[in-house]
């Protein structure tokens, strides 16, 4: 039988216990916090197009935005809105 300890940031495998600590703590710099991040925007953006964030090291990185993965959730109430039963009676 053999364990196996995986980096829960990259997934890569190790056969030691503290060498997987060592690894996610020293090979992985994460944000300082995802609270405070500058974001900025151009006038046609609805989401930010970059932001900056503060890693625990002090370095700032900039992220650039390259696609929306998943567009935004359906409003429960607008569903539901007398206005929207009305156009899809018009489209049935
Ligand atoms: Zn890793």
């Amino acid at each position: 039988m053999r364990t196996v300890y995986y980096c829960d940031m990259c997934g890569r495998s190790f056969d030691n216990y503290q060498e997987c600590l060592k690894h996610e703590k020293d090979d992985h710099i994460k944000p300082r916090s995802y609270a405070e991040i500058e974001s900025f925007f151009d006038s046609e953006a609805r989401y930010p197009i970059y932001i900056y964030l503060t890693m625990t090291d002090g370095a700032v990185v900039e992220y650039n935005i390259t696609s929306i993965i998943h567009g935004r959730e359906e409003d429960p109430t607008e569903k539901n809105s007398p206005e929207n039963e009305a156009q899809n009676m018009v489209h049935n």
